[in-house]
């Protein structure tokens, strides 16, 4: 009788201990389930349904781009717009990714040719980025200084890149005034424009070479008028599809 209840016991205490062990397995399995699972989770075919904008702040580093009547540098001016038009897109939800953020190019310094490694780089990068569109920021300069205004390329056999064009370009002429009637202009000849394989435009903003545009061009304010016009041609070309 008291060996019996031994018995009982001790198969009690080892279906107890199998018990215990059995659910702290659990415990631990769910603990390290992938919060994936979470429905308050942003599912991931809803990120990549987002259009994607690659922005391109011309020249950088070693390339300063054209050098303003007033010594101010085409690559400083380019890249405080870009981030501008950023902000304004991610606001807007699109993805955007910056050929550069910094004032650094995209070449290295044992780079024997530093502008053509940058050139390469960038279009590389735009490719690998597969975007809906590419924006690529510069400012102008001309031999005679009363000319200014904004002007929008394309290359010449891209119907998407002159559609995105004509609409840049009729939004500068808007918020510009009539002064500025400029209208898109076919290239064929641009390393960027040739290279890079999805729609892309080149905005020239405005003439470093002209003493009021260039005073405008360097401050804040027409930076934001000048980004809030890329932005919205950038929304109505993507919302006309
Ligand atoms: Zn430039």
């Amino acid at each position: 009788m008291k060996t019996n209840l031994f018995r009982v016991e001790f198969f009690m205490a080892i279906l107890m201990f199998a018990l215990v062990f059995q659910l702290s397995r659990q415990a631990a399995a769910i603990a390290s389930t992938p919060a994936v699972l979470s429905s308050s989770d942003p599912q991931p075919s809803a990120s990549s349904q987002k259009p994607v904008v690659v922005l391109d702040s011309g020249h950088g580093g070693f390339d300063p781009g054209k050098i303003s009547v007033d010594g101010s540098l085409e690559k400083d001016i380019n890249l405080r717009i870009a981030q501008r038009v950023k902000q304004y897109l991610e606001a807007s939800d699109v993805e955007v990714v910056m050929t550069r953020s910094t004032d650094a190019g995209l070449y290295r310094e044992t780079d024997s040719n530093k502008k053509t490694a940058d050139m390469r780089n960038r279009c590389q990068l735009i490719n690998d980025a597969s975007p809906d569109l590419t924006v690529s920021i510069h400012q102008n300069s001309y031999h005679e200084e009363s000319v200014k205004g904004a002007q929008v390329f394309y290359y010449k056999s891209s119907e998407n890149g002159k559609r995105l064009a004509e609409i840049l370009q009729k939004r500068f002429d808007y918020v510009l005034g009539n002064e500025n009637t400029r209208t898109a202009k076919a290239n064929d000849s641009y390393y960027l424009l040739l290279h890079v394989k999805s729609p892309i435009v080149i905005v020239e903003c405005g003439f470093l070479s002209n003493w009021s545009e260039s005073a405008l061009l360097n401050t804040d304010e027409y930076q934001d008028r000048l980004a809030w016009t890329i932005h919205m041609g950038i929304m109505e070309y993507l919302n006309t599809r």
